[in-house]
Parts: structure tokens; C-alpha cells; sequence
């Protein structure tokens, strides 16, 4: 096995003392029921890979990014009925996120992704509320948003369907089921239209959504499919940390293009 440098696990205290690391980044899972075919790491598994291959990528182009031990725990308060789906509430997030955040601030390291690969997380408001008593720059991005998937699949459910099917027969295949055993992730939609149409929202109730915990069927699974997804969305993501690498998070802004210049 070779060390990889870029990830915090794997490397020394020899290394990190030398080291002038820019940005690091957080991986941010959830343990979870994934339709009878994907292991409850799924979420796990998916982001660390992405995380350690666009750290990788980055690293090749010259920016020092560590990637750090993942958060393996996410927000499951719809899916409480469900054995081993195991919940972090929100505020416990933030307290999490808020130490971590402060052990790094006066290390060296002057900005921290964390990179999401949970759609119950949402890390918007405890980086609002956080950002303003750091010195550290926090951001966040869900991988699964770096590139949309409509182009890459045909069915567009967002748990344990084709694209996470896919990414999991491409990075993990000996911890995926045959495709055969799985239920076909069909999901109830909720009955009133603003909440089905998304401009009113509410937190699923899993167990009433779906049977086999999928949400979106996963039959059109392929790792061909998941290889190239997962591709596109490294390099896009590795591209933002070489971006983030170099920048001053005290100067992020370009020119003002908000009014229209008239010859
Ligand atoms: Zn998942």
C-alpha cells in the first residue's frame, strides 16, 4: 500500500509537521439502510472515495489538501423506525463541527470543505452561524451536486437507486448484492401539491415513503455508469480545491458585474 499524503489517516506526524497543508477537507456520511442491495455504509464508502480521489487529483496539480477522518454518523430523525439507520440531531453536528473547526483554526490550515454525502445533512445554517467567530473558511458541497446527474442516468431517485448503485458497482462491487435481491426503490409521494411540488418542504417519514428504504430504482445499474459519473464529479471537485488552494479566503470576490455596462 502506497501512503497517501493527502490523506490524514495515512500519514504521519513527520509528514504534517513538514507539510504547509492549504485546505481541508471533511467528509461527512451517514450510516443508513440503502434498499436491500447496498451496505448501510453506502453513504460512507461513496464519500470518502470521492474525497480521497479529488484530494488526490489536487494534490498531483500542487495544492496541499488533507483529507480528514469522516464524520460516519449523519441526521436520520426520519428514519428512527429503521434498525441501525444511527442519528446525529443537527445540534449535535454543529458542536462536532464547531470543535473540529476549532482545532484546525490556528494550525496552519486556513480553509475547510466538508464535503457531504447525505441529503439529511444540511450544513448551510451552522456554517452561518459558525463562520462569523472563526478565522478559518468554511464551506461546504454535497458531491452528489457537483455534477447533475440527469445527463448520467435515467432514473433520478436520490437513495440507493441507479446512481448510487452505480458509484457502489464501480468503487466497491464486492459489497453490493446482486442486483436481482433488490426492491425497486418506489417512493409515495406526499399527497398535498406544495409539498409534493418541493416549494413547501417537510422531512420524509421514511418507513411510509418507500418498503425497501430505495427511493428511485436501482435496475439500471451499471459500475460503466458509475465509473464515468464518478469521474466527472472528481475532476470538477478537484478543480475547486486547486481553486481554493490558492485563494485568500480574505479575497474571494471578482469585479462587480451586478450592473449592466451601457457603451
Ligand atoms: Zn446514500
Amino acid at each position: 500500500m502506497t501512503v497517501r499524503p493527502y490523506i490524514l489517516a495515512e500519514t504521519t506526524w513527520k509528514t504534517v509537521r513538514e507539510m504547509a497543508y492549504d485546505v481541508a477537507v471533511l467528509p461527512w456520511g451517514a450510516t443508513e439502510a440503502h434498499n436491500y442491495h447496498l451496505p448501510c455504509g453506502t453513504d460512507n464508502v461513496e464519500c470518502d472515495y470521492i474525497a480521497a480521489e479529488a484530494a488526490g487529483l489536487a494534490w498531483d496539480a500542487g495544492a496541499r489538501v488533507a483529507v480528514l477522518p469522516i464524520v460516519p454518523s449523519g441526521v436520520q430523525t426520519g428514519q428512527l423506525d429503521i434498525p441501525f439507520c444511527l442519528n446525529l440531531n443537527p445540534s449535535t453536528q454543529a458542536a462536532v463541527l464547531g470543535d473540529l473547526a476549532r482545532s484546525l483554526e490556528g494550525q496552519g490550515v486556513r480553509k475547510l470543505v466538508i464535503l457531504n454525502g447525505h441529503g439529511g445533512n444540511d450544513f448551510r445554517a451552522m456554517i452561518r452561524e459558525l463562520q462569523p467567530r472563526l478565522k478559518l473558511f468554511l464551506c461546504v458541497a454535497n458531491w452528489y451536486q457537483v455534477v447533475p446527474p440527469k445527463d448520467y442516468f435515467e432514473d433520478l431517485g436520490d437513495h440507493a437507486g441507479e446512481m448510487e448503485t452505480s458509484i457502489m458497482l464501480h468503487i466497491a462491487p464486492a459489497l453490493v448484492r446482486p442486483l436481482s435481491e433488490a426492491g425497486e426503490g418506489k417512493a409515495r409521494r406526499f399527497s398535498i401539491p406544495a409539498l409534493r411540488e418541493g416549494w413547501a418542504w417537510a422531512p420524509r417519514r421514511w418507513t411510509q415513503v418507500s418498503t425497501d428504504t430505495g427511493v428511485g430504482n436501482p435496475a439500471a445499474g451499471t459500475p460503466e455508469k458509475g465509473e464515468r459519473y464518478a469521474a466527472v464529479v472528481i475532476e470538477r471537485l478537484s478543480r475547486f480545491l486547486i481553486d481554493l488552494a490558492a485563494a485568500d479566503p480574505d479575497h474571494l470576490y471578482g469585479e462587480d458585474n451586478t450592473r449592466t455596462i451601457r457603451p
